[in-house]
């Protein structure tokens, strides 16, 4: 067992500080990450910010200082303290709404988690939606695991060329410099399960990471005893070879069931989040029948029990295998489990996918609680898979809407959570998801609000050229490259954001389109603009790495004044500094492309306003005041017209947003700017809070999804 405490022999009196950094749960509270930097300032910002490496780094005479000292000891104190109450308090928003009815755990499966940057097994929204979850699940006392798998090759770091183009690095997790821990089974040893995939047999062994009281068990293969090819399965998140993702997959689902009964875990709500995880119906299934049940109360039993959540708008986007090439990986386990291939191969069966079996549809058949994650994807996702279920009007296809929410104290500043405080009222925190609190933000005097909100920008500045310094030192950037990283930068001007993952459909280059008009604007003496653009393109994806070279080699052109940047490696860390740092949040998707979108939120909950395309999430909190709409009304159709939209974004920002950001009033504040940026504080933090959404979830699907309250109907009547 890793046990820190032991081998790194900490003081006695801080000896819970190697705890204290295998939870995750000090990621969200200030109070902790102030200890962690306060033990070692240095090694803390080195580490980027990953307690456990740092308690390995730090040196022994610190430590001993530290347990000596005063100031050190008593916000020690205070954060375990803090820790120890919120982990065991009964009294929270669960245990209230809830009482009695959640018999065991929901079980979150997903193929990504992100929680920190400690542990890079996460690639995007989805993960970071996983992650959000976890960590509000703890702050609202639902009971909840996490299964994912442990990519022990991690995702990719981002390199860019002086000629822009991507390059990518692969840095192995060090396991014993990451938050997690090897999970045993009673006998004391590494627990390990099995599983068949194609004609071998795989061994199966578990990693945990705790965030607050929530597990995340994450799934590993690479262990002695596997055959190679089956040792890598777990190495790399997405991989491009549909033969291993199938293997992924039932690892994944398969896996993940047997690990849970393997630890005696007995869930009460199965919530598959994308169809990445749908075998773990499956397995679910098998086990029934071998209880002795009919295939027919088998399945109804799974599905009543399961949630669904679908997260992707466009067909191309849903996990879809060549029938031939998932039945060479699974006949063997499907041979031994009482389930009829033919009606398996059945259930993934939908119109448009012929010779395909496709997740979703296997997912949308075999979970009856099933959503999307927005109003606007709940209509799409009912009008996509109107073909499951053709005997309803597209209305009435039995998909909901939960639209996300991010999880606020890990988005928010420290700044803007000071400012809150001030002015909500302490508890402010506690009622977050409540909106009649936030008509408070009005009392915010204008001057501190802008105080802050330049505060962060400089300080996303000053980071932007620190990497640019290290960088250059480290030999991992050209001279030339520095004005692309944004030396040039300056507080003081209207700053732009765009980042996201470069793909094809959110139109990094749609704010290029008419190179000269943007040159006016960014270049104008008085009101001038700047860009910081930052994102990874999927290293498959030529494409968006053309968009990538694109993009950076405008941020190169003297033309443009070093007024534009490029940010490399776009990672939940830098994300921070990003969505608090700058003015305005840009996102220009082609319409109904966006399933969701979460950075708009994590910006607006800052005081960062959105400029965005009507699509994802922005339909619903869009109020003409708390940001800004580029075109018209959600799109009827996935056509789209990417020159009236960029029109549509010039003149805004032509007429709008730069003159309301130049515009100062008597006391030298824009305080026109600032009604805005209130009204987008106001709007979006308890609506798209991940409080409201694990609400939500609870109150709509969990407990609908309970084996008391739920009355099935045999899958046949579908
Ligand atoms: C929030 C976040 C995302 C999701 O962003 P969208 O553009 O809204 O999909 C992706 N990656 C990172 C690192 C994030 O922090």
């Amino acid at each position: 067992m890793i046990n820190g405490a032991q081998r790194l022999s900490l003081p006695q009196r801080i000896g819970r500080l190697d705890e204290l950094a295998h939870n995750l749960w000090w990621t969200w509270h200030p109070l902790a990450r102030e200890l962690f930097r306060k033990l070692d300032y240095a090694i803390w910002r080195k580490t980027s910010h990953n307690p456990v490496k740092q308690l390995r780094e730090v040196s022994p005479d610190r430590l001993i200082q530290a347990a000596s000292d005063p100031a050190f000891l008593s916000l020690y104190d205070a954060t375990m303290s803090a820790f120890d109450s919120e982990l065991s308090t009964d009294n929270t928003w669960c245990v209230s709404e809830c009482r009695g009815k959640i018999t065991g755990p929901v079980a979150l499966f997903s193929a990504e988690f992100a929680i920190h940057n400690s542990l890079p097994i996460y690639a995007g929204g989805l993960g970071i939606l996983a992650g959000d979850i976890c960590k509000e699940a703890s702050d609202i006392g639902l009971p909840l695991v996490g299964v994912g798998l442990m990519y022990f090759r991690g995702y990719f770091c981002q390199r860019i060329s002086a000629e822009g183009y991507q390059t990518e690095i692969y840095l192995p997790v060090n396991l014993e410099e990451a938050p997690i821990e090897p999970v045993f089974g009673s006998d004391g040893r590494r627990l390990m399960i099995e599983m068949s995939l194609d004609n071998l047999t795989a061994l199966v062994s578990a990693w945990r990471i705790m965030v607050g009281r929530t597990t995340i068990y994450l799934l590993d293969t690479n262990i002695e005893g596997n055959p190679g090819e089956i040792s890598q399965l777990s190495a790399q998140l997405y991989t491009s070879d549909q033969g291993m993702r199938i293997q992924q997959e039932m690892l994944l689902g398969i896996g993940g069931v047997r690990l849970l009964r393997a630890l005696g875990i007995k869930p009460a709500v199965w919530h598959a989040n994308e169809g990445h995880t749908a075998f773990m119906m499956l397995e679910r299934i098998r086990e029934e029948l071998e209880k002795g049940a009919s295939y027919e109360e088998a399945s109804a039993r799974v599905r009543a029990s399961t949630v669904f959540t679908t997260h992707t708008p466009v067909p191309a986007g849903h996990d879809a295998f060549p029938i031939h090439l998932l039945q060479k990986y699974i006949h063997r386990y499907l041979d031994g489990s009482g389930i009829n291939g033919d009606t398996f191969m059945e259930l993934g069966r939908a119109n448009g996918w012929d010779q395909h079996f496709n997740m979703t549809a296997f997912a949308l058949k075999t979970a009856e609680q099933r959503n999307g994650v927005s109003k606007l994807h709940g209509m799409v996702s009912r009008r996509m898979w109107h073909v499951l279920w053709p005997q309803v009007k597209e209305e009435e296809v039995p998909i909901s809407h939960i639209t996300n929410g991010v999880h606020v104290p890990t988005w928010l500043a420290p700044e803007m959570q000071e400012l809150y405080e001030t002015y909500l009222g302490k508890d402010w925190l506690d009622r977050h998801d409540d909106p009649e609190l936030w008509k408070k933000v009005e009392s915010i005097p204008d001057k501190e609000l802008w105080h802050v909100r330049q505060a962060l920008k400089r300080k996303l500045l000053t980071t932007m050229a620190d990497r640019a310094r290290d960088a250059l030192t480290e030999g991992n950037m050209a001279l030339n490259q520095v004005l692309a990283a944004g030396a040039l930068l300056d507080a003081d001007v209207l700053t732009i954001g765009f980042v996201r993952r470069f793909a094809e459909y959110k139109r990094p280059a749609m704010i290029f389109q008419d190179i000269e008009r943007l040159k006016r604007l960014i270049n104008n003496p008085w009101k001038p603009v700047q860009i910081i653009f930052a994102g990874k393109s999927h290293p498959a994806d030529g494409a968006s790495k053309y968009l990538i070279q694109q993009v950076y080699a405008l941020a190169r052109d003297s033309g443009f004044q070093g007024r534009i940047a490029f940010v490399a490696d776009y990672d939940m860390h830098i994300s921070h500094f990003l969505v608090q740092g700058v003015d305005v949040w840009l996102n220009n998707p082609r319409r109904l492309q966006e399933a969701c979108g979460t950075s708009g939120m994590k910006a607006s909950v800052n005081g960062v306003p959105h400029l965005s395309i009507l699509d994802g999430w922005w339909p619903e909190a869009y109020n003409g005041v708390n940001g800004w709409a580029i075109g018209t009304s959600p799109g009827k159709s996935f056509d789209e017209n990417e020159t009236e939209d960029a029109d549509s974004l010039y003149r805004l920002l032509e007429e709008k947003v730069v003159p309301l950001y130049y515009e100062r009033d008597a006391n030298g504040l824009p305080s026109g700017w600032l009604t805005v940026v209130k009204e987008a504080i106001r709007s979006v933090v308890p609506a798209f809070s991940s409080r409201r959404m694990l609400k939500e979830y609870t109150r709509q699907m969990y407990i609908k999804a309970l084996p008391q309250t739920n009355s099935p109907t045999p899958l046949t009547q579908q």
